[in-house]
């Protein structure tokens, strides 16, 4: 986006600033390639005349809902035109296809009322204001029109509003091909049902959001050739593993602990529950309640949803019990046994969770005792029990846990899909993805690395996608176009995923080689990639590595890398889970059919994840995508507060600013010719006098201001970036 050449003294301009990112102001004097403004905050900068940008001094008080009809398309124009908006509570706009949504944070229940849904189907896209219904709408259409699947996919940081647009999609497209009328469980409420279930194990509060989905989400609804929802397949992308033994403040573990510790008195009695307080893994950090959020409700809802998802009474009694399990089980404390490096249980209160535990899993307290504090060996020779001291016992505990929870959740997933059931004859689906943006904090991580790479793939589709869009539409035209350069991101892509040699297969060879550490591990990644452009080895550290992702420079810190890339179950907890009277606590540790085929191959959560992904994308291929950008406008949370910087950084990682700058490095200005002839007419008044066809009339104009690089479509003028700002400087000069 280069400044245009064409700033004169007097000119309304934009420039940067360190605080409102952009402010804008008037020229005062130009000398050389310094420019003076006077900005509309009273001060006076000088900068240089390539840090300027115009301001369109005729741009409709209330915004535009499309940027591509902004006369400048710069990040600046960008960002006064979403600020208007959210101002009026517009919190939706267009940039082409791609659907900006700014959380407004508060309620607005009339944009989603039955009446505006009314009102959204079957209306064009573009006719009606902007809205995530008129994405569903036109991605429906398209669907029973073309016979095409679609897929809408949705990003932003967290707290951005993405599970709020996601569920928005999922009940308008169960309006649009739900059964009118239809009493009881249908497939469109088992779908919209499954998120409150989903929400209730899945999702936890943190800093930066209350109710934060901690894994990724793709939901396939499927409809059949008269275009009525007939299944769903919905599959999840790591779950946060970690925060069921480990939180902070103010954070808290996932809901539905906090739920069950809210439930009746006699559900609370047969698992032997009390105030979250008394739990190791909840009281970690002093956040217990929720705004605005009643537990004890939301765990009678949460049954209620259960209920029409399909999970039958007997299942939920089971799920809890194990929910229960995990929070005694976190109770258990060990302290140093009668030899070297070994453990007991530490006290009676310690060994009554033990007990309970046990009893709430169905299996044998002394095995499930063993299983924590003793590993056993088998050589040909012999058989040797070792004993683990405290901290390894504590490590072991937190290891089950973990494990019986992530179970426990792809149980429910799974359930659910089954019970929705899938349509084998579905020729056509609708796709929408919930999944985590671009993360970048003060310590990253694997999670932080998986997330990151998940983005580079989306980026990666998205780019193509904008990049073929744009040419659709100069082919529509019939106007000449080259290939417009585009920046690809295949190189990250490649440094992370490549196989071999690149960081996922370098940290799975780590994973497999017994006596590697994450220092070894950093030396390698250091050796290898010392020559890329997209890795650098920070001065002071010897075990971080940074890698330049589109969004910019991450820091990640490799000291966990390789425990989180592991992928195993105890072989004691496996076999104390599986001896269980219970026969769900059983199901969950008896490995799938095709997963114990493979057994003998190393597993690793890197390598699966990157498989995960591959099928995504394969599947996001043959669909056609439509684009949700959710942006959070401040990090208090609150409504009203538009924070520049912070959006502005969002829409860079977004991708948003890059759409443009592809459509910049085209033909950004499009006008029909009508609305050129009215805004520059007067540029040459002789010629509208003439009464030439409007096209003539447009190019008689366009030659006579000397403008080159134009292109004249079928019914639009296309210019090139800066020319539509030095038309309107000559039309000041009139
Ligand atoms: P995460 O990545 O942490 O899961 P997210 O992008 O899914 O974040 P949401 O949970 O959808 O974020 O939104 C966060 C909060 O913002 C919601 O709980 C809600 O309070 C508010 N919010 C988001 N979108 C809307 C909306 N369209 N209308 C009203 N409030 C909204
Ligand atoms: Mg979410």
């Amino acid at each position: 986006m280069a400044a245009p050449d064409n700033i004169i003294v007097g000119s309304h301009v934009w420039i940067e600033d360190p605080k409102l990112a952009w402010i804008d102001g008037e020229v005062t004097r130009i000398s050389g390639k310094d420019v003076h403004v006077r900005t509309t905050n009273g001060k006076n900068v000088v900068t240089n005349m390539s840090q300027v940008f115009p301001k369109d001094t005729e741009a409709p008080p209330g915004g535009v809902d499309d940027m591509t009809k902004l006369s400048y398309l710069h990040e600046p124009g960008v960002l006064q035109n979403l600020a208007t908006r959210y101002e009026l509570n517009e919190i939706y706009t267009y940039t082409g296809n791609i659907l900006i949504a700014v959380n407004p944070f508060q309620r607005l229940p009339h944009l989603y009322d039955t009446h505006m849904m009314e009102q959204y189907k079957g209306a064009a896209f573009g006719e009606l204001s902007p809205h995530v219904f008129a994405v569903a709408d036109a991605a429906y259409r398209a669907m029973v029109n073309e016979g095409k699947s679609n897929s809408i996919l949705v990003s932003g940081e967290s707290g951005a509003g993405k599970t709020e647009t996601t569920k928005m999609l999922m009940r308008y497209l169960a309006f649009l091909g739900g059964r009118s009328g239809v009493e009881g469980r249908t497939v469109e409420q088992q779908v919209l049902e499954s998120n409150p279930v989903l929400e209730a194990f899945g999702n936890a509060k943190t800093v930066r959001n209350n109710n934060s989905s901690r894994f990724g989400k793709f939901v396939e609804i499927q409809f059949d050739k008269s275009g009525r929802i007939s299944g769903a397949a919905i599959r999840t992308y790591l779950l946060e593993r970690s925060r069921v033994c480990q939180i902070s403040d103010p954070e808290r573990n996932y809901h539905c602990f906090y739920l069950l510790c809210a439930a009746p008195a006699e559900d609370k009695e047969k698992y032997k529950l009390g105030s979250p307080k008394s739990f190791h893994y909840l009281n970690q950090s002093k956040c217990y309640e929720l705004d605005g959020v009643d537990d004890a409700h939301e765990y009678l809802e949460t049954r209620r949803a259960m209920d029409i998802v399909g999970i039958g009474e007997e299942e939920q009694e089971a799920i809890f019990r194990v929910v229960a399990a995990i929070l005694h089980l976190g109770n258990i404390e060990f302290a140093k046994g009668a030899e070297i490096d070994s453990s007991k249980i530490k006290d009676d209160k310690s060994r009554f969770h033990l007990d309970t535990t046990a009893e709430l899993l169905r299996c044998d307290p002394t095995n499930l005792e063993d299983a924590l504090i003793k590993r056993v060996m088998v050589t040909p020779e012999e058989i040797i029990t070792r004993t683990l001291d405290p901290e390894n016992a504590v490590s072991s505990r937190d290891a089950l846990a973990k494990t019986l929870y992530s179970r426990l959740f792809d149980w429910i997933v799974e359930k659910i899909n089954v019970s929705i059931g899938q349509d084998p004859d579905s020729k056509s689906i609708i796709g929408v993805l919930d999944i985590y943006g671009f993360e970048s904090f003060k310590c990253n991580s694997f999670e932080q690395f998986c997330i990151n790479f998940t983005n580079e793939k989306l980026q990666q589709h998205f780019n193509q996608h904008v990049f073929k869009m744009e040419q659709e539409e100069y082919t529509k035209e019939e106007i000449d176009w080259s290939y417009i350069e585009f920046v690809d991101n295949q190189d990250v892509l490649d440094l992370i995923e490549k196989k071999p040699g690149g960081i996922i297969s370098l940290l799975d060879e780590a994973c497999m080689f017994p006596k590697s550490t994450h220092e070894t591990f950093a030396q390698k990644l250091y050796q290898t990639f010392k020559n890329n452009k997209r890795f650098i080895k920070p001065k002071l550290s010897r075990t971080d590595f940074t890698i330049l992702h589109y969004a910019g420079e991450v820091n990640y810190q490799a000291n966990q890398f390789l425990d989180k890339n592991k992928d195993y179950v105890i072989a004691e907890h496996q076999a104390v889970m599986t001896a269980s009277k219970c026969p769900f606590v059983m199901g969950l540790f008896t490995p799938l059919k095709e997963e114990s085929s493979k057994s003998s191959k190393f597993s690793s959560i890197g390598a699966r994840f990157k498989l995960q992904l591959q099928s995504l994308m394969e599947t996001l291929s043959v669909t056609e995508p439509h684009y949700i950008r959710c942006v959070k406008p401040n990090n208090v949370l609150k409504p009203a507060i538009f924070e520049n910087v912070n959006i502005i950084q969002q829409l860079r990682c977004g991708g948003v600013l890059e759409a443009i700058r592809i459509s910049c490095a085209g033909y950004p200005t499009r006008r029909a010719f009508y609305e050129f002839l009215n805004r520059f007419g007067l540029l040459a008044p002789e010629i509208l006098d003439e009464n030439y066809d409007d096209k003539v009339a447009c190019q008689m104009i366009l030659d006579r201001k000397g403008l080159k690089g134009y292109q004249i479509g079928k019914t639009k003028v296309f210019l090139r970036a800066g020319q539509m700002a030095e038309l309107d400087a000559r039309r000041a000069e009139v």
